[in-house]
Parts: C-alpha cells; structure tokens; sequence
C-alpha cells in the first residue's frame, strides 16, 4: 500500500508512501514533466505497452486516477466491501462509455 506518482511522458512510476499530509508531486528526474498522483491500486503497464498507456493518460485526464470506484448507490460507507468496486475499463472503447456512466465519481481537479 502506499501512494504512488506517474510520469506520463517516459511510464516512470515512484512510490510516495503512506503520509498523506506531506505530499510531494515533484518533477520526473529524468524528463522533468510534472509527476502525476495516481492510486496505490494502480498497476503500471509494461512501457512497451503503448496503447494501455493511452488508456491510463485518458483515464487520468477525465478524473479517473485509479482511485476505488464503487457500483450505483454504493459509497464509502460500504468500504468494507470491496466487491462494490468497479473494475476499471481494459480498452481506451470501453472507457469511453465508462468514464460517462461513473461520471459522478470523477476526482474534479
Ligand atoms: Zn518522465
């Protein structure tokens, strides 16, 4: 467990760890785009894996960075049962109409 960050630029993962209230997005060291926070249930694609990146950049982009995302009705309160979670989608079509269905869900920067 544990929070992570993301270069969308060159597919670099890092760790944050679990202090929330001493966050640090910093700078990618070896592109230096800006580091994106994204869940600790986050699994990096592999970085020869183009379109599944396409398909986290999206998901990121519309407020979806991997964080729970629960069934119609459900809310934190049912936290404890995670079978209320969404899977997330596996192609960039599927998300598409994901990302509308969940859109009360999204994580408004
Ligand atoms: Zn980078």
């Amino acid at each position: 467990m544990g929070h992570k960050s993301v270069c969308l630029e060159c597919y670099r993962v890092e760790n944050l760890g679990l202090d929330l209230t001493n966050l640090h997005l910093g700078k990618c060291p070896l592109c230096s785009n800006q580091m994106i926070f994204i869940n600790h249930s986050f699994r990096p694609p592999k970085k020869t894996d183009k379109k599944k990146w396409e398909l986290v950049k999206f998901m990121i982009s519309e407020g979806f960075p991997f964080h729970h995302v629960y069934q119609e009705g459900k809310s934190e309160y049912y936290k404890s049962e995670s079978n209320n979670y969404v899977s997330y989608p596996k192609t960039l079509e599927e998300a598409k109409e994901w990302v509308v269905k969940y859109k009360d869900q999204r994580i408004k920067n």
